[in-house]
């Protein structure tokens, strides 16, 4: 057989996606892939079934349905505080996952550098192999996971293309300060390069931290490529509907990749998901504070498990330290937890560049009884832990 290509070889598969197999073949209560075990809002159900008969069933516009980037552009200018025009700002996307990728394919070059924070969500690895790119990883350090400014100059000396920045972060839920991101800013200005955006927890930020939208800083729209998705914010994130929201002269660049990866984002699903973006502020709210109740119970959850962690500022992530167990695999430590503590988590060193694996991350967009099942589960971890060695 002829060999396959070189690329496929320099990246592995998903842990996250691999850790729902091993919580499906072993029952565990998945708190690895971040996903929801509830429902969407009832109005997207109901649209999603009016839709299946009065369609549409073929291709909408390669870069999106206009009715779809109409209300996307109405919802997201009220919410990033920047004018977008459906036609000459948006291209609709299978996922923020393919929004990333026609990012990174439409700005780098292979060899061009891209500065990535560590740790980081898998993709932005495999999408910087895929498109040729070169990461220069730059620290966040635990337990607070916050960046040094001189780390941050000093990638950027290298003179990156762009910069990706995941906020609120995955897997930290760290929600980046208006002074970070200015810091961001000012060196994305000073060295030129682009800063791609993944702003997919942007309803999902605990108070009194608040999302500030990259792309609505001074001086700062021109460069941004700002990537989300509809999944999170929704509770759809089988529906794959993510979008790009940039200058014309990139989105143009952006149009042509997505035009030949995906063609478009499904016509039916972008059709019944207007409703969700045309849904009044309050639900925006709701979802918050949904949010925040999941975030006490589970962090109650740990401390009731005496396991350390680091209080997420946004998203539905939790990083818990679990150096007290001697894990010298923190996979091997995932998928033992997985069996015998009937819990799945993603081992920490997928996510950093590092050799971290006292880490693991947790996530709760669960149900509440989910996250307390899970919870008394995880009670039995330490006195389980001891019998492991
Ligand atoms: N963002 C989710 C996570 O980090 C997973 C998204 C995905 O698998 N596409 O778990």
């Amino acid at each position: 057989m002829p060999h396959l290509s070189r690329r496929i070889g320099a990246f592995t598969e998903s842990v996250i996606r691999r850790m729902t197999r091993v919580a499906n073949a072993c029952g565990a209560i998945n708190l690895s892939q971040g996903f929801p075990d509830f429902d969407p809002p009832e109005e997207l159900a109901a649209a999603l079934a009016k839709t299946a008969l009065v369609g549409p069933h073929q291709y909408a516009v390669t870069w999106g349905a206009p009715n779809f980037r109409a209300a996307l552009a109405r919802k997201q200018s009220r919410f990033m505080g920047i004018p977008i025009d459906p036609d000459g700002n948006i291209v609709v996307t299978c996922g923020s996952t393919e929004a990333m990728m026609a990012s990174m394919l439409t700005v780098c070059d292979p060899g061009d550098r891209v500065i990535v924070f560590s740790p980081f969500y898998e993709n932005y690895g495999a999408d910087a192999i895929l498109s040729g790119a070169e990461p220069v990883f730059v620290p966040l350090r635990p337990p607070d996971f916050t960046f040094d400014p001189a780390d941050l100059r000093r990638a950027f000396e290298k003179r990156p293309k762009a910069i990706i920045l995941c906020n609120p972060a995955n897997p930290t839920g760290r929600v980046f300060t208006e002074g970070e991101l200015m810091a961001i800013a000012r060196l994305a200005e000073e060295f030129d390069a682009f800063v791609i955006t993944d702003e997919v927890y942007e309803h999902i930020v605990y108070a009194p931290h608040r999302h500030v939208y990259f792309a609505s800083l001074p001086g700062m729209r021109a460069r941004t490529i700002s990537c989300s998705s509809l999944s999170k914010t929704y509770s759809i994130t089988g529906w794959r509907l993510g979008y790009v929201i940039a200058d014309p002269a990139i989105i143009d660049g952006v149009k042509k990749v997505h035009d030949f990866l995906t063609v478009g984002a499904a016509a039916p699903l972008q059709e019944a998901a207007i409703v969700g973006l045309e849904m009044p502020d309050g639900y925006y709210d709701r979802l918050v504070e949904s949010y925040a109740r999941k975030r006490e119970v589970f962090l109650g959850a740990l401390d009731r498990a005496g396991l350390r962690y680091t209080r997420p500022q946004g998203a539905y992530y939790v990083m818990v330290d679990v150096s007290e167990f001697d894990v010298e695999s923190d996979v091997e430590f995932c998928e033992w937890m997985a069996r015998e503590v009937g819990v799945a988590a993603v081992p920490g060193s997928s996510f950093f560049r590092e050799d971290v694996r006292h880490l693991v991350r947790f996530h709760f967009a669960k149900r509440e009884e989910t996250l307390a099942a899970a919870g008394e589960r995880l009670r039995s971890l330490r006195e389980k832990a001891r019998g492991r060695r």
